[in-house]
């Protein structure tokens, strides 16, 4: 068992001793910011598993309708139109700026680690962003704004201009890959660390829900910091169940 009441100095102790330290960010870190966790006790989609199945990459792909409907919601900004980074996202960036941070890990899709300032170099959006718009034929991308233009004008399902593929927000849907050389990254700062954090994640989707465990098999410490239960609470050197934006701001004044 972990020491799950270790003070906050501690812990800042061993972020200032380490040479790499590592972050994972998920759901959790954003609920501050208004975003709803859709897997979270009060979740979209654990109220209506329907809605998960129609999040799938198959559905969107087969289904007209999915499309056209989706990027109405696209439209209407879906649920993170307007949302601001909160003092956890903060925390991350004065992290960085403390030089403290050497890779940050995000399964949020709202953008608002960069909104922060956490810089994109040293940041991994594992399940991409929502800011952008990807053709899932020729791979074209670029900011969303610019199809949304289109559907505003009319155009209800448009088509990629390059190839005439089918274009979707640059999200990883459910069935549908992580992007390879963002997943061999986050793997390689997993392995390397010595202080792995992860903050607001329930470390239940796979396969980033393996990079605690890559951590701790190379020796790193684990730190968690999230309002449920875990299944490597057991397993981390310190758990804190606080309000992350409380709590991180608190721990990265005393790094
Ligand atoms: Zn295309």
């Amino acid at each position: 068992m972990g020491a799950h009441n270790t003070e906050l100095a501690t812990i800042a102790g061993w972020i200032r001793a380490a040479q790499a330290v590592v972050a994972l960010t998920g759901a959790g870190i954003s609920t501050e910011s208004g975003i709803p966790d859709f897997r979270g006790p009060q979740g979209v989609w654990t109220k209506d598993p329907s809605a998960e199945r129609r999040a799938t990459l198959q559905h969107y792909l087969a289904d007209r309708d999915a499309r056209v409907a989706a990027w109405r919601s696209r439209l209407r900004g879906g649920l993170i139109q307007g949302a601001k980074p909160n003092a956890g996202h903060y925390a991350f960036a004065a992290l960085d700026a403390k030089q403290k941070l050497s890779l940050l890990i995000t399964q949020n899709v709202d953008g608002l680690h960069l909104d922060a300032g956490s810089p994109r170099e040293r940041l991994i959006e594992i399940h991409g962003t929502a800011r952008d718009y990807a053709c899932l034929e020729c791979g074209d991308r670029g900011p969303i704004e610019a199809v949304l233009e289109r559907v505003r004008a009319g155009e209800d399902d448009p088509a990629c201009r390059r190839c005439g593929g089918i274009l979707k927000s640059a999200t990883i849907s459910f069935g549908q890959n992580l992007v390879a050389a963002d997943l061999r990254r986050a793997e390689e700062g997993a392995a390397a660390c010595d202080v792995f954090l992860a903050v607001g994640t329930s470390l239940a989707v796979y396969p980033v829900a393996l990079l605690p465990q890559t951590a701790l098999r190379n020796g790193a410490r684990l730190i968690i910091i999230n309002a449920q239960e875990t299944p490597y609470d057991a397993y981390a050197d310190a758990v804190i169940r606080g309000q992350i934006g409380e709590v991180l701001p608190a721990l990265v004044s005393v790094v």
